[in-house]
């Protein structure tokens, strides 16, 4: 059976003090992660190093940067590299989520780059795929989801493969209170799921993680988390509280052990 990524995106949200309260309420919720479960969640640069202190109090908790250059160091102003993020104790980082794909030009080729930055340098990519609302409406979700995950893996090694986390987010759902419906999602997952075994093979395709993210929240997660091919979560707004977000984790480890 795989196991599930319950992972939380922070976006541009809580400071070091907020993170350390937010870390204390969490601990008390979620003392381990429930079997079969890992936990992430990715907080803004500044609060990597207080968040990544709270790893040492719950087993399977993980911390995660939302970003990195492809770089190793150069004149990058604002940028960050993959050995700067680990020096912190994240282990992970988000890649090609849409908000930057929207506001800060990343594309397919970025996605590639940074991902394969990632992987070298031990860092597991979370790496984000996922169509907007006129290409969902016009019936081309399948041909930009595939065109994504075939781009931003271009040259990953089947080895490689399964160091790696893919998340599906219909734009269309991220931060809109929309959600895909759990059919919606284990259609495209499974089309994911699909392509990977192409690009790789079967075995591969089934160790590779695919996150659901869009709106996800405690009051839809059981049903989108039961879905065959839904291996966890990708999840903003209901990540920023410690109550709906351990929620969550709670539902996964129950249906793990379903
Ligand atoms: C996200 O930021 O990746 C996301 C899915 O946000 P939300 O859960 O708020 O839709």
């Amino acid at each position: 059976m795989r196991t599930f990524l319950i992972a939380g995106n922070w976006k541009m949200h809580q400071n070091i003090a907020e993170t350390k309260a937010y870390f204390n309420e969490f601990t008390k919720l979620v003392k381990k992660a429930p079997e079969g479960v890992n936990i992430l969640l990715c907080p803004v640069y500044t609060s990597l190093h207080a968040a990544a202190e709270a790893t040492a109090k719950v087993d399977g908790l993980h911390i995660g940067a939302q970003n990195l250059h492809f770089e190793d160091k150069g004149a990058f102003t604002g940028e960050i590299t993959a050995e700067m993020i680990k020096e912190t104790g994240a282990d992970h980082v988000i890649i090609g989520h849409s908000e930057r794909r929207q506001y800060y030009n990343e594309t397919d080729e970025t996605v590639n780059k940074k991902t394969h930055k990632a992987i070298q340098a031990g860092l597991t990519p979370v790496v984000c795929v996922g169509e907007l609302l006129e290409e969902r409406k016009a019936d081309r979700h399948f041909e930009v989801v595939k065109k994504q995950v075939v781009e931003g893996l271009k040259g990953v090694s089947k080895g490689d493969a399964t160091k790696l986390v893919v998340a599906y987010e219909p734009v269309w759902a991220i931060g809109t209170g929309e959600t895909a419906s759990p059919d919606q999602a284990q259609e495209i997952h499974a089309f994911i799921r699909k392509e990977l075994s192409s690009l790789y093979d079967e075995g591969t395709a089934a160790k590779i993680q695919i996150l659901y993210g869009g709106s996800m929240n405690p009051g839809n997660a059981e049903e989108l988390l039961s879905m065959e091919d839904v291996d966890g979560g990708l999840i903003g707004g209901a990540s920023l509280k410690p109550d709906s977000f351990s929620e969550i984790v709670h539902f996964a480890g129950k249906i793990y052990s379903s």
